[in-house]
């Protein structure tokens, strides 16, 4: 349902994607590993249309999005610093995807009572964001970008400030929850446990390329280079 086609993106004399070119299938849950700096965010901003490409294309099912304006898109993102309103309370900020498409004021407190139960914070939706902790930020966060339901969800790091446990727990429920709906996922995470756990597929970045892409089992059977392995943390 997504493709990248040559993807590229330049700041200054840095390439952030170079030529990426990548295919994911309806109902597929991709996700990105690499190094800080190899080209992941980069890569979920220009496919939510938050980064002009260079040069290359996009296209979701079959449209190329080249021009299409961010929220035209139909892609949800949930941002690696999560950027929350700091004004609407927790249930104002879940509610805000809802809102937007037009959701009643009950079905809305419907809604935003099951996603905070699903990321752990049932009752919160009257407390002010910043009376939350870094974590409980991120899981309002990822209830926010839950809440429309795109068809297209891509995530920044989603769970990297939460305590193991609780990442454990919502990786599994995550799944559930996206084959539920039947969401397309694109995660960037540099958990490689959260990676095999949750992916149908891995890609590894390296400098704004795609080092490898595989399934789980493949990535960490058959690393494609030495780069892939190393990261991987094998040693040779
Ligand atoms: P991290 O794991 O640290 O989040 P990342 O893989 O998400 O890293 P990107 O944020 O995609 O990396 O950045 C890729 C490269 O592009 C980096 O060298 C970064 O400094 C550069 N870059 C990203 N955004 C900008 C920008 N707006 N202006 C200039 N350089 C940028
Ligand atoms: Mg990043």
């Amino acid at each position: 349902m997504l493709e990248l086609d040559e993807a590229t993106v330049r700041f200054g004399g840095r390439t952030a994607l170079d030529a990426v070119g990548l295919d994911v299938a309806e109902h597929e849950i991709v996700c990105v590993l690499g190094p800080s700096g190899s080209g992941k965010s980069t890569l979920l901003r220009v496919v939510a249309g938050l980064q002009p490409l260079d040069s290359g294309r996009v296209f979701l099912d079959g449209r190329d999005l080249g021009g299409v304006p961010a929220h035209k898109r139909g892609v949800g993102l949930m941002f690696q610093d999560h950027q929350l309103f700091p004004q609407r309370d927790v249930g104002g900020n879940v509610a805000f995807g809802l809102r937007m498409h037009g959701a009643s004021k009950a079905q809305q407190g419907i809604r935003v009572r099951e996603l905070l139960e699903l990321v752990g914070l049932p009752g919160a939706a009257s407390r002010a964001i910043a009376s939350l902790s870094g974590g409980e930020q991120q899981r309002v966060a990822l209830a926010r970008a839950l809440a429309p339901r795109p068809r297209l969800l891509m995530l920044d790091e989603p769970l990297g400030q939460l305590d193991r446990s609780l990442r454990e727990r919502l990786v599994v429920e995550l799944r559930e929850l996206f084959s539920e709906l039947g969401t397309t996922v694109l995660a960037v995470t540099h958990d490689q446990g959260e990676a095999f756990a949750l992916a149908d597929r891995v890609v590894v970045m390296r400098d704004g390329r795609i080092a490898q892409s595989g399934t789980p089992l493949e990535v960490w059977q058959r690393p494609a280079d030495e780069f892939v392995a190393r990261f991987l943390g094998f040693e040779n």
